[in-house]
Parts: structure tokens; C-alpha cells; sequence
């Protein structure tokens, strides 16, 4: 085995040559921890498990000290929409991703937790609650995380208090945790660029910091704020490489999975990205 190494970082990953691949792509970067879309992001179409191909998956995340793996649910999942249909496809596809990631146990399953579109933040917040009490089962080893949201039209999860919200109205709450994406935070309008330590002050008392499982680094291309939600590269955006560093050394975040979800066209450029932040968390 690997010596384990202080940053736990990856990126997202293609599935498409399935879990082995993604393995084999993670360690030609440099990435001891990954992210993956279960299904179509913008659809919802899922492929068959091949479940050997797991297990070589699970080999190599043993054999090399692999931090958690960070999965996210398709983006067109949305379980406070108006509209029944999309909450269905929410409630189908979401119950069907906690199955299938019993295949790599232990892990970690990111989803955003929707926009209210109009319906109003409370009813929001009560439609995300029955779904989670609907698909949460005990037995699951996988933790559903809540991503932090920039707040852009009518999302849910801009605010801490909202995230607190919905783990309060979840029963199986102990299946839950937070992923903080520095991008959305920035959007939101919390100042990780000046005041760090009173960002995560903040989400320490309202939401909890036992429940932050997972970082997406991203910079962002708009001001604090700005609700935008546009990812930029590191050190090509208003957080800059200084905050992202100040992020990832935090002593109270180490250990943290860190998933880069930055612009780039290949994985060379996320390795490049990876071998920057390493050199940055080093001494
Ligand atoms: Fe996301
Ligand atoms: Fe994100
Ligand atoms: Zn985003």
C-alpha cells in the first residue's frame, strides 16, 4: 500500500469506460479521491452495474489509500419541483443511485437540493425533507450530501439555515452530511475571501462542522454574492489560488475530500490543477 497523503483531492470523472477506468484516470493524475455522475447528468438514463468491475475499482482504492469518493446525482434531479412528473424522476432515480452505490460502500453521494420555483422556501424545504425520509434507509453505508447552492433564482441551499433545515426534517439524519462548494459560498454572498474562519464560525453553529464530509474547489467567475453559479479555474476567478489555499489548508477542514470542478477541456489540466494545490498544501 501507498503512503496516505495529506490532501485527499480529485476531480469529477467519466464513467463511461466504467468504475475501473475512472480508477486507473484518478492515479494518472495524481487524485486520491473522485468525483462521478451515477447517470446521464442531464438525463437520467443509468447503465448497468458491472459489479467485478467495482470490485477492481474497490482494489485500487485500497491499494493506493483512496480518500471517500464523492458522487453527484444528475443535475435535472430537482425533488422540490412543481411539476409531480419531475419529482417522481427525483424520488425513481434517487432510490435507484443509493442501490447501485452499495457497490462501492461507504461512500459519499453529492446532490443539489433543488429549486423551489415559486412554491416558496418552506415548501421547498418539506418537499426535499420527504423525499430524503422516503429513500434513506438504515442499512444504506452511503451518506447523502447536501451541497451548499449559490442561491441563484429560486434554489434551496444558500443559506446555511436552509441546509439545517432540511437535516432537521430528515428522520434518518445520521445518513446525512454537507458538501461546501467554494464557488457557491462565494455566490451566496458568504466571505470566504476575507473572513474564512468566520464562514465556517457560521456554518459551525448553524448547520454543525461534524456535518461538512466534502469541499468542491472551484473559484468563481463573478463577485461574492453574485448568485451566479460559474465555475472558474483556480486562480482565474475573484476567490483566487490564495483563498482556494487558504481553504484547503484550514486545519479544520483537513482531511475533507476535495473535488475540483473547474473548466477544464481534459484531464491534463485537472492534473495540473491537482499537482498546483498539492505543491500549495506541502510545508
Ligand atoms: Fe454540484
Ligand atoms: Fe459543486
Ligand atoms: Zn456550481
Amino acid at each position: 500500500m501507498t503512503k496516505e497523503k495529506d490532501l485527499y483531492i480529485g476531480c469529477h470523472l467519466s464513467s463511461a469506460d466504467g468504475f475501473e477506468a475512472m480508477g486507473k484516470n484518478a492515479l494518472s493524475i495524481d487524485a486520491n479521491t473522485f468525483a462521478f455522475f451515477t447517470r446521464n447528468p442531464r438525463g437520467g438514463k443509468a447503465k448497468e452495474i458491472d459489479p467485478e468491475d467495482a470490485v477492481k475499482l474497490l482494489g485500487i482504492l485500497e491499494e493506493n489509500s483512496f480518500g471517500k469518493l464523492v458522487a453527484h446525482a444528475p443535475y435535472t434531479l430537482n425533488p422540490c419541483s412543481k411539476d409531480a412528473k419531475v419529482r417522481n424522476f427525483a424520488h425513481m432515480a434517487m432510490a435507484d443511485d443509493m442501490e447501485r452505490m452499495e457497490y462501492l460502500p461507504g461512500n459519499y453521494y453529492n446532490f443539489h437540493p433543488g429549486s423551489h420555483v415559486g412554491q416558496g422556501i418552506e415548501t421547498g424545504i418539506e418537499l426535499i425533507c420527504g423525499l430524503l425520509n422516503e429513500i434513506l434507509t438504515k442499512e444504506q453505508t452511503t451518506t447523502v450530501l447536501l451541497e451548499t447552492m449559490a442561491g441563484k433564482g429560486s434554489e434551496v441551499g444558500g443559506r446555511f439555515e436552509e441546509l439545517a433545515k432540511i437535516i432537521e426534517g430528515t428522520s434518518l439524519d445520521e445518513k446525512l452530511g454537507v458538501c461546501l462548494d467554494t464557488c457557491h459560498v462565494s455566490d451566496a454572498g458568504h466571505d470566504i475571501i476575507n473572513d474564512l474562519d468566520g464562514v465556517l464560525d457560521e456554518f459551525d453553529t448553524v448547520v454543525g462542522l461534524d456535518r461538512l464530509r466534502a469541499l468542491h474547489i472551484n473559484d468563481s467567475m463573478n463577485p461574492p454574492g453574485a448568485r451566479k453559479d460559474r465555475h472558474a479555474k483556480i486562480g482565474e476567478g475573484h476567490l483566487g489560488t490564495e483563498t482556494i489555499l487558504k481553504v484547503i489548508n484550514h486545519p479544520k477542514l483537513k482531511g475533507l475530500p476535495c473535488i475540483l470542478e473547474t473548466p477544464h477541456k481534459d484531464l491534463a489540466g485537472y492534473g495540473k490543477e491537482i499537482a498546483m494545490l498539492r505543491k500549495g498544501t506541502e510545508g
